[in-house]
């Protein structure tokens, strides 16, 4: 097997040590990445700065054809890097397609943002002195963004950094998580053969393999002017404290809520929240954790529920069939088994699931659950679901907001009152009606509220966090 190396100061570099990655089901040894030190980071944050005034003139045509020829590189490599989402992170095959599928869009977008760049032309003539004044307002690229990246969508996330940055004119230092170095390092490598091909002697991505806590002690590093975080909220908002002057851009966890009232289409709302809970082994920020029903339909919905989650097949990620695999480590399936057991201990009931194979966890569903039971309070990223019983629509919308999380919600209605009530009144980045909090498309703002961030993504959305508006008066 081949050691991967890393890529800084327009080189692949290799080190003394080596990171082992292991896919999550197996428990095998699938990647084998040189690990980066202090002095790379430090070597690679010097050149990026360089960089970064070649590549903010570079023409937006320029920036244009160099975002959507990483995209065409990305799709001729689908399953090639398919594979390796897979190995890495042992999601099912069928879903780490769809991963680079969305990855290939979100570059294309950056292509088409480039050229949509917004700047206005402005009347100052408001006040006495100011009769002649004008004003010219234009966004400029903040300099160089610390990228740091999670490993449960380890090729789109990477893209939700990359695309919006290039596309403004911004250079990127990248950290992926540990669990998935080498996607990371995938992409760079398509970005720095898509410079080469277009004649650049430069690219304005590098990526190092250091630990999350190394790379992190570089956030506060005033080469750094901006710090871009996908991760967990406990990681995120510790890191913005050690910030000096830099912007951060946090997108965080989440515990989703999701309302099915009386009105909902049953078997479509089951469906999905299956998919929304269960996919990926629930180990996605807006996974469906908690379920609240209209009593009037709550014993039909539980009913069709358990038939269908018992339908889920679980098992090798490469196998075609598999819906649902491994979780990351077999600790985190432990974790989230001893959750159950305590919750179960303080009265909540099994429908479904609970049982635990290693890192493979059956697709549970809890009743009779408290909002304070960990199952509830905190992130699961699990395949685990609760279901609770409700009379009063409003007091359901109170209860998905009984979170320190906001990240997204989903309602199932056929009630155009309802949607707007949950819209107005849910306390997240996001409502998404008739269908689960899972649901996300790339073009759209997203990002959450309370403990789940502080900033949106979605490439024109990024680029805005990525900006800086500048004025010229003209007097
Ligand atoms: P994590 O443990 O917080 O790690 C995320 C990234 O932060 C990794 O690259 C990690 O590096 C790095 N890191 C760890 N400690 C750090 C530190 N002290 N300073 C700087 N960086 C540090 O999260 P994860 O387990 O990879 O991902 C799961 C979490 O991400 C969940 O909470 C999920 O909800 C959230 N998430 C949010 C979104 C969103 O868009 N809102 C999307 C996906 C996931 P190492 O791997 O080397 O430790």
């Amino acid at each position: 097997m081949n050691t991967e190396k890393f890529f800084i100061e327009n080189k692949f570099v290799t080190s003394e040590e080596v990171t082992e990655i292991k896919n999550p089901y197996s428990g095998n040894t699938v990647r084998k990445v040189y690990k980066s030190d202090s002095s790379h980071i430090n070597a690679a944050l010097d050149h990026l700065t360089d960089v970064f005034d070649k590549y903010k003139s570079e023409p937006v045509y320029f920036k244009q054809s160099l975002l959507s020829a990483i995209s065409d590189k990305i799709s001729e490599r689908k399953d090639f890097l398919s594979e390796l989402i897979t190995e890495e992170t042992g999601k099912p095959v069928k879903f780490s397609r769809i991963e680079v599928d969305r990855a290939v869009f979100t570059f294309r977008l950056g292509s088409e943002e480039a050229g949509r760049i917004d700047g206005e032309f402005t009347d100052l003539s408001f006040l006495k002195g100011s009769e002649n004044a004008k004003g010219i307002v234009k966004r400029f690229p903040v300099g160089l963004i610390l990228a740091i990246t999670p490993w449960n969508f380890p090729v789109n996330l990477v893209a939700h950094k990359l695309s919006p940055a290039l596309a403004s004119g911004n250079v990127v230092l990248l950290k992926p998580a540990s669990a998935s170095l080498t996607c990371g390092i995938e992409i760079v490598k398509i970005i720095n053969e898509c410079c080469a091909e277009l004649g650049m002697n430069y690219c304005p991505v590098n990526v190092i393999t250091s630990s999350g806590s190394e790379t992190g002690k570089f956030a506060a590093d005033e080469r750094v002017k901006m710090v871009s975080f996908t991760g967990s909220s406990e990681v995120g908002w510790e890191l913005k404290k050690k910030l000096n002057r830099q912007k951060i851009s946090l997108e965080l966890g989440g515990n989703a809520g999701v309302i099915v009232d009386e009105t909902a289409d049953l078997t479509d709302a089951v469906k999905k929240i299956i998919l929304g809970g269960f996919g990926q082994a629930g180990q996605s920020c807006i996974s469906v954790q908690r379920v609240f029903i209209h009593e009037k339909i709550y014993k039909e919905f539980e009913k069709i529920l358990k038939e269908e989650t018992a339908k889920i097949i679980t098992g090798d990620p490469f196998d075609e069939k598999t819906d649902v695999a491994s979780m990351i480590t077999e600790a985190d399936a432990e974790k989230i088994e001893k959750w159950i057991g305590e919750a179960v201990s303080e009265g909540a009931v099994i429908i479904t699931g609970g049982e635990r194979d290693k890192a493979v966890l059956k697709p549970t569903v809890l009743a009779n659950t408290s909002a304070a039971m960990k199952v509830n309070a905190m992130e699961v990223f699990a395949p685990l679901i609760t279901i609770t019983k409700f009379s009063d629509f409003k007091k359901a919308v109170g209860e998905v907001n009984n979170s320190d999380f906001g990240l997204q919600a989903g309602v199932f209605t056929k009630n155009i009152d309802n949607a707007f009530y949950a819209f107005e009144n849910i306390e997240t980045g996001g409502v998404i009606i008739n269908n689960v909090s899972t649901y996300r498309m790339d073009a759209m703002p997203y990002g959450g509220v309370k403990d789940s961030g502080n900033s949106r993504e979605g490439v024109k959305y990024a680029i805005e966090e990525m900006t800086e508006r500048k004025i010229m008066v003209i007097m």
